[in-house]
């Protein structure tokens, strides 16, 4: 069996830091030479990755004069951040971020923003471990992908929805209300969930890919397996684990294999190949395409069709 992969992952922490200590300097001489204050028209709100913009838009019952960084197209884990970002984040009123490890790079940026109202969303919940397939890992630490549990990304449209009160009181009201509407629809999204996990046939998910859906399994009692633990960087899984999901696919007869969003699908194409199982996406709602954005999609329209993509291979 030949495989070949390319998830072109490359970069590690230390490199985006020093990175982001020179945006900083760059952004600092762009900031004198401004001088100007933009005008006061609304809060500016920015978002790191595309589940805080969600929450935001949908607190705050728009897009107008809310900014997200890690833009549609890029792959969030090896985003690097711009001197543009920085301006953004150093005139944001609230900033909203994971404090995971692929937006890391703002609390770097925070240091000389001590005006914006950041909210760390990692804090809304109950935090899980990461889990690593290679051992030698000594240090804990948390699994970013929090917003896949739609229980979560409840508690965490609450933490938004007080720091958009708290930042801009005129208009708490609004906040209140946004916040409410969409909180309803969560629950909803969330009920969904259990009614398909309680009438399914099967409660055993195969991932050919990375897995970012360590919190939604937890959530809804389902087992996992997949070729890589969580979004590790690692540019291949080991052979073993191929195989291993292989023998797995054809023990227990699974139908579905899934594979997330900008996937190469290298692995699972390797894997349907021995197996003939489907290959169907789940989508974390980390990464968007440029024409999911451009297309409207939100974080409910993308659970959606997870839901669709689920029944499939629970039934
Ligand atoms: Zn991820």
């Amino acid at each position: 069996m030949k495989l070949k992969f390319d998830f072109s992952l490359e970069g590690t922490n230390a490199m985006r830091r020093s990175l982001s200590l020179l945006l900083l300097a760059c952004l600092l001489l762009t900031a004198c030479a401004a001088g100007a204050e933009s005008g006061e028209e609304g809060l500016r709100v920015v978002a790191t990755d595309f589940p805080c913009y969600d929450l935001a838009r949908q607190a705050l019952g728009g897009e107008e004069n809310l900014t997200l960084l890690i833009r549609p197209g890029m792959d969030a884990h090896t985003y690097e951040p711009t001197p543009a970002d920085a301006k953004a984040v150093y005139e944001a009123d609230v900033l909203l971020y994971i404090g995971g490890a692929s937006d890391a790079w703002v609390e770097d940026m925070l240091l000389d923003a001590p005006d914006v109202a950041a909210v760390r969303l990692m804090d809304s919940v109950q935090p899980l471990e990461e889990e690593h397939a290679e051992h030698g890992h000594e240090d804990v630490s948390y699994d970013e992908h929090i917003w896949t549990s739609p229980v979560n990304m409840r508690a965490m449209l609450k933490s938004v929805e007080e720091a958009l009160c708290a930042a801009d009181p005129q208009n708490a009201d609004t906040y209140h209300s946004n916040a409410a509407a969409y909180d309803a629809q969560l629950a909803g999204l969330d009920q969904t969930f259990r009614d398909l996990v309680s009438g399914a046939a099967r409660t055993e998910l195969v991932f050919a890919d990375r897995f970012p859906f360590l919190y939604f399994a937890r959530e809804y009692g389902l087992s996992y397996r997949s070729a890589f633990s969580g979004c590790s960087e690692e540019a291949q899984p080991s052979v073993q684990a191929v195989a291993s999901l292989i023998d797995a696919v054809e023990q227990d007869g699974v139908p579905v294999i899934y594979v997330i969003e900008l996937s190469t699908r290298d692995v699972a194409n390797a894997v349907a190949e021995q197996t003939g199982a489907e290959i169907v996406e789940m989508h974390s709602c980390q990464s968007l395409t440029g024409e999911e954005f451009e297309a409207g999609e939100t974080y409910l329209s993308l659970m959606t069709r997870n839901v669709e993509a689920l029944r499939k291979g629970l039934y």
